[in-house]
């Protein structure tokens, strides 16, 4: 799934720039706190009233692993082509955050998170697995995030 088709599910959802901004379904959401973008394997989604990932997701009817790119896509081939797009699109931001002279800690970390986990088979992984590196993913883009504010 791809945060576009998301967007369809999630109230009020407009688009920033890449960024999807909505009410929250988990929780009694009066002002949309809850943000969603497609990461590099993923969609990187968070509410910053709290609600924890599996609890979104069940509001949704979606499972965590529906949030990934190539949940559905079972050709290596394509999976393997997939990912090299994504690679080479996080090394384009890498390099142009580095010309630019900014703090990239953040980035490179995010970076290492994506690269480590390159070719993968999540199909093998728990649901708690899962939802535990879908968290770690929803913080690193917050980070990432709250980092492009500062600058
Ligand atoms: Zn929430």
């Amino acid at each position: 799934m791809r945060a576009a088709e998301l967007a369809e599910r999630i109230p009020g959802a407009k688009l920033f720039g890449e960024k999807w901004k909505g009410c929250c379904p988990a929780h009694q959401d009066l002002r949309p706190s809850l943000t969603f973008k497609d990461g590099d394997k993923c969609i990187l989604m968070k509410c910053f009233a709290g609600c924890a990932l599996d609890e979104i997701c069940q509001a949704l009817g979606l499972r965590p692993s529906d949030l990934f790119f190539d949940a559905l896509d079972s050709d290596p081939q394509r999976r393997r082509a997939a990912a090299q797009q994504r690679e080479r699109k996080v090394r384009e931001v890498a390099a142009e955050r580095q010309t630019r002279g900014r703090r990239i800690d953040a980035l490179r970390e995010a970076d290492y998170f994506v690269r480590a986990r390159e070719g993968l088979d999540i199909s093998q992984w728990t649901h708690q697995k899962l939802d535990d590196e879908l968290n770690v993913l929803a913080d690193a883009y917050a980070l990432l995030s709250s980092e492009a504010h500062a600058a």
